[in-house]
């Protein structure tokens, strides 16, 4: 029960109203600890209640401190625009009956409007990390009165490439100060570099980490031989088995753009894109659109969809392998929420097989393989596997191996390397297609 993790009457009084009646595992993990003021690393993904894992304590440390300070006492680091937002949104929403005001500093609005809204002195700012470096460094945000700071998917926000954001934005809050990190994965290298140098003895949580897996979705893989036979297989599924709401994964923009034209050509479908190039406005209007209906497709990228809310989804195709195993389960963790059954399909071509075993591997768990007998291709899987379950010749040839492993193309010099964690499966674009981008 709420009333047993010692909150405001305020607070318990917004919890009735938006009829969360118990703590979910992470908040009643978390809350006490993080009301006592203690340092958290905690492990949990979207969908568990982390978000009111940490904002309830903010809430409550916010009511008890009578200071009156002239700069935000509590700043939340996310990776996205779109994720930011909804934490906003949680922030008032549980905040409803206090006179706690929180701001979102995030890329894509007017600096100078942001800038003015920051000096109205919100409690609480939530922003991305690069708009937060640019209106520290201008001085329209100040930190110099962050008691609490809270990084939510570090894991995400370091693929991003946004670590030694995140550390500066850290070293310009107050060394004495609340910190806490969440990630929907394990440790790798760059979280436990972060964990050491923001965070102080922390309190160590793991209550849902994405490898744990869900049951409740039945994933499949369907062979596929090229792009065109993607799109007819995405069109059959979309129109055959998805009568609610579906999400497609591509891996880059262009796909995704490119998809949802296809997409839009088909009679019955409603079709939204959301990718990185699409600007605030847009996205905004595609999610909530998408939300809306009681049907529905949305083609997204990866990083355009991280931290979406989206539930109810009865599908999820992955229209291009994911390149982590991570990256999978983010996609498919979307469907078969709530207890429902969710179905998640790959289509995988013959140069993507390699990567969707190891994906396998990596949960240790073997997708159903599945045909459409309709739309058969000549592609049905490699004919000889490894016990790995790669193909065999997947690896390279003896006579191959003095060469060196690929060509070196020049590359634009890239402002920061995305950290790419020790133990996720392959990365890589040998389908032809551009490299992964930061920002989605
Ligand atoms: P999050 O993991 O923070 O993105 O939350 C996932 C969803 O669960 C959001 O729609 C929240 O509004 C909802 N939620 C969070 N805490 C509770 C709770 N204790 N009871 C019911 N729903 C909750």
């Amino acid at each position: 029960m709420f009333t047993e993790l010692s909150l405001h009457e305020r607070l318990l009084k917004a919890l009735a109203e938006l009829s969360f009646q118990e703590p979910t595992p992470v908040q009643a993990a978390a809350i006490p600890h993080a009301i006592a003021g203690e340092d958290l690393y905690i492990i949990a993904q979207t969908g568990s209640g982390k978000t009111a894992a940490y904002v309830l304590p903010i809430l409550q440390r916010l009511l008890d401190d009578d200071s009156k300070p002239l700069a935000p006492r509590a700043l939340i680091l996310s990776p996205t625009r779109e994720l930011a937002q909804q934490i906003h949104q949680d922030i008032q929403a549980l905040a409803r009956f206090t006179f706690l005001k929180s701001e979102l500093v995030i890329g894509g609005e007017d600096f100078k409007v942001q800038a003015a809204k920051l000096r109205k002195n919100p409690d609480i700012v939530v922003a991305t990390p690069g708009r937060c470096l640019e209106q520290l460094a201008a001085g329209g945000l100040d930190a110099s009165e962050v008691r609490t700071l809270v990084i939510d998917e570090a894991d995400r926000m370091l693929d991003m490439g946004f670590s030694e954001d995140v550390l500066t934005i850290a070293q310009a809050c107050p060394e004495q100060r609340q910190t806490m990190l969440f990630s929907a994965t394990t440790g790798n290298a760059g979280i436990r570099r972060i964990v050491e140098q923001v965070l102080r003895e922390p309190r160590w949580l793991e209550l849902d980490s994405v490898k744990s897996d869900t049951p409740a979705i039945r994933q499949q893989v369907i062979p596929v031989d090229d792009n065109n036979h993607r799109e007819r297989i995405t069109k059959w599924l979309l129109l055959n088995e998805c009568p609610g709401k579906a999400i497609v994964f591509t891996n880059t923009r262009v796909m995704a753009d490119r998809l949802n034209g296809v997409l839009r050509a088909v009679e019955g479908l409603r079709v939204y894109v959301l990718h990185g190039e699409k600007d605030q406005k847009e996205r905004k209007l595609a999610i909530e659109r998408f939300k809306q209906g009681g049907n529905g497709v949305l083609v997204a990228t990866d990083v355009a969809a991280r931290g979406l809310d989206i539930s109810e989804l009865d599908l999820v195709i992955n229209f291009d392998m994911p390149r982590s195993g991570d990256d999978y389960l983010h996609r498919v963790g979307r469907t078969g929420r709530a207890g429902a059954e969710g179905v998640a399909i790959s289509l995988v071509a013959p140069h993507e097989w390699s990567l969707m075993s190891s994906i396998e591997r990596y949960l240790r768990r073997q997708f159903e393989r599945r045909v459409i007998k309709e739309l058969a291709g000549s592609f049905r899987g490699p004919k000889n596997v490894k016990s790995s379950g790669k193909p065999v010749g997947a690896k390279k040839k003896k006579d191959d191996k003095k060469k060196p492993k690929r060509p070196k193309t020049p590359k634009p010099a890239a402002r920061r390397k995305p950290a790419v964690p020790k133990g996720q499966v392959v990365l890589g674009s040998d389908d032809g297609f551009a490299p992964p981008k930061r920002r989605g």
